[in-house]
Order: structure tokens, then C-alpha cells, then sequence
């Protein structure tokens, strides 16, 4: 069993896929070629965001966010400290401060409760992480921006496809910034990723900043960076664009078994939290357990993987520690003992789920007997 299953989906699609690359491989525009504006446009058209801007990855794509909108050295973003690391390393690269905000214990997005007390003077921006495939508070996190004149950047990173009150992820704030990783809901081959806004000064900026900060061939009106995205890349997230809405109906579909079948277990696993207003595209599917290190211990022998997203909070990691206490942000470090992440994609079969869930649902049971209760 695989933890993301990429040679299923390949099985699936490798007709497309394969006709696709051979395309790119014919005409041979390998950086810009068509491609890149054709799935622009088609995932304009899937988030209903106006403007969407094909780019390296999805950390170029945050920093090439925090470029278009200006930040400068010692401005503030108020972000959550339980995300990958590249949501805050792209502010410290620019000499910004992150400032963490915990988490919702419910759903580990940023507390959005929370906001306001962390605003200064000098906060240009919040950058709240659509976490595990589920949209944060996005209305009220716009609410207290706009009281506050502060800009939105939404790292949808591992929600594209999500919806949040009728509207799509990366269409919900006035920047939003995605990956196409290959394990991420929408993947490509390698590297990728996009920003989408509906400003077209930002989309403009973005497009220039992408390319050396060029606005006419070796025209340089702006200090950019090399971050764009190959066309091959395009063209595999072009094929897989054919049967995503299938892939993104299955993810919620198993999403939802798995929370029935583990709630079904009484074992002692607490399922995410999900809102009423949206859903979740399950980028991982994610429980809440103790004894964690025994159970993943456990689900590896029987040969079923697992992963930890995070195991530490960024104010506990060596680069992102400097001058935040470490007791801080409490949700966030309970959350990061204790997520564990299970296998989810779109071709997991429902066999191998009930493998999944009866060997987690053992392996919890066996480790609580065998340890005093921690917490
Ligand atoms: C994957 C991810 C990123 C970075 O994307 P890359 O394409 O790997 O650069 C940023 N933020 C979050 C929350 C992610 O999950």
C-alpha cells in the first residue's frame, strides 16, 4: 500500500499523461510554451479566481505573494505556527517577522479568535494555511483584515479543490498560493505550483516578479526571481485536470468512511474537526491519537504507512524559534504530538482502507493497554 498512490493515478491517466508530455516534447517550448497559459486559465476557471499565475513552486509562489505585495524588512505576518515550514520561511527570507497565532484545537487552522490581539503597527499581512485540505475562517479573517487594512494570503497549498461557503479555495482572499508537489490533491511530476488573485495590479506584479522582475524583455522594472514553472509540468497537471473532480469527490468520500469507521471502533482517536460551511479535500487524512510513536511503530510493522504533519510547531524549530516562547501557542504543540496522518488518495481502495483502519484501530488499543495515559 502506498502512502500517496501516484502509480494508480498514472495507471489511470497515463494515456492523457503520456499524450500531453509527448506534445510538449514535439514543439518544444519548454519554458513559457502554451501550456503554462492553458492551465492558467484552467485553474482560473476551477477556482473562479480571475487571474491565475503559473509558478515554481509553492513556496515561490508564497514569496512571489509577499514580493508583489511589497513587504519589507521588519513588516509582520500573523500566520499559524502548525504548517510547513515555507509558510513562514518566505516572510524571514524578506526580513519579515512571522507572528504565530495558535490553532483551533478542533481543526488545527489558525484561530482566527485570536487575530486581532496579535495585530501592531507593523502587521501588512495575515497568512492563514488552509491545513489538511480544509479552508480556514476565511470570512472573518477578511473582516479583521479589512478593519485593519491588512492583505490575506491564503497558503492553499494542500486545499485547491476545497469550498468554503459556496466559493473555492484560492478564491477567497485577495492572494492565495498554491503547490502542485506531487503528493498535494493536484500534482505534478516534480516542482509546481500557482498564485492566484483577482487584482490584476497583483496579478501583473506576479507575472513580472516571476521572470526576473521583467516587464518587457530585458526590461527590469522590479527585483524578482527565477520561479517559473515548466511547461512539461503543465502539461501533467493539464492531464490530471481531466478526472480531478472525480479525485476530489473520492478523497471526500473516503474521508468520510474513515471517519465512520474509526468513530464505529470506540477506539480512543480523535477525528478533525469540520465545519459546516465547507468541506475538506482530505490533502491528508489526519487523526488526533496518543501514544503516537507506538501506534506509527505498530502500523509499520503491518506494513501500512503513515506520516506526521508537523511534528513540531515552528516557534519549537531551530530557524523560527528565535524570540518566541516556547510555551506559547499550547494547541499547537499538543497538535503536533499527536496528528498522524493516514494513507489517502484518490485510487486507495476501500479493501485497503478497512486494512488501514483495523490495523490503526489495533494498534491504539494495543498501546494504550501498554502505556499509562500521558496527557
Ligand atoms: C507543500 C506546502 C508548501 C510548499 O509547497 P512546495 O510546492 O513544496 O514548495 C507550503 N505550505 C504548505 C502548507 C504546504 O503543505
Amino acid at each position: 500500500m502506498q502512502f500517496t498512490d501516484l502509480k494508480a493515478q498514472y495507471a489511470a491517466l497515463k494515456t492523457a499523461i503520456d499524450a500531453r508530455i509527448q506534445r510538449v516534447l514535439d514543439h518544444g517550448q519548454y519554458i513559457m510554451g502554451p501550456e503554462v497559459a492553458e492551465m492558467e486559465s484552467a485553474l482560473a476557471g476551477l477556482t473562479g479566481a480571475p487571474h491565475c499565475v503559473a509558478v515554481a513552486s509553492g513556496t515561490e509562489a508564497l514569496l512571489i505573494a509577499l514580493l508583489a505585495i511589497g513587504l519589507k524588512p521588519g513588516d509582520e505576518v500573523i500566520t499559524t505556527p502548525f504548517t510547513f515550514a515555507a509558510t513562514a520561511e518566505v516572510i524571514a527570507l524578506l526580513g519579515g517577522v512571522p507572528v504565530y497565532v495558535d490553532i483551533e484545537p478542533d481543526t488545527c487552522n489558525i484561530d482566527a479568535s485570536l487575530v486581532e490581539a496579535a495585530i501592531s503597527p507593523r502587521t501588512r499581512a495575515i497568512m492563514p494555511v488552509s491545513l489538511y485540505g480544509q479552508v480556514a475562517d476565511m470570512a472573518e479573517l477578511n473582516a479583521i483584515a479589512g478593519r485593519h487594512g491588512l492583505i490575506v494570503v491564503e497558503d492553499a497549498a494542500q486545499s485547491l479543490g476545497a469550498s468554503y461557503q459556496g466559493r473555492r479555495s484560492g478564491n477567497l482572499s485577495t492572494l492565495a498560493c498554491t503547490s502542485f508537489f506531487p503528493s498535494k490533491p493536484l500534482g505534478c511530476y516534480g516542482d509546481g505550483g500557482a498564485l492566484f488573485t483577482a487584482d490584476s495590479g497583483l496579478a501583473r506584479a506576479a507575472r513580472e516578479i516571476r521572470v526576473h522582475g521583467q516587464s518587457g524583455r530585458y526590461h527590469h522594472t522590479r527585483i524578482g526571481v527565477g520561479g517559473r514553472m515548466d511547461t512539461l509540468q503543465c502539461a501533467v497537471v493539464l492531464a490530471k485536470l481531466q478526472r480531478f473532480d472525480w479525485e476530489l469527490e473520492r478523497r471526500r468520500a473516503l474521508g468520510t468512511r474513515y471517519g465512520q469507521l474509526i468513530a464505529a471502533s470506540g477506539a480512543p482517536i480523535e477525528l478533525l474537526g469540520l465545519r459546516p460551511d465547507r468541506d475538506c479535500v482530505w490533502a491528508q487524512y489526519t487523526v488526533v491519537l496518543d501514544h503516537r510513536a507506538a501506534v506509527q511503530q505498530a502500523l509499520h510493522a503491518a506494513a501500512i504507512p503513515s506520516a506526521v504533519h508537523y511534528p513540531k510547531p515552528l516557534h519549537h524549530q531551530p530557524a523560527f524559534a528565535a524570540g518566541h516562547d516556547p510555551a506559547a501557542h499550547p494547541h499547537s504543540i499538543r497538535a503536533a504530538q499527536r496528528v498522524l496522518s493516514l494513507p489517502m488518495s484518490a485510487d486507495l481502495s476501500e479493501a485497503d482502507q478497512d486494512r488501514v483502519v483495523a490495523a490503526l484501530v489495533a494498534a491504539v488499543e494495543s498501546a494504550a493497554s501498554a502505556q499509562p495515559v500521558t496527557v
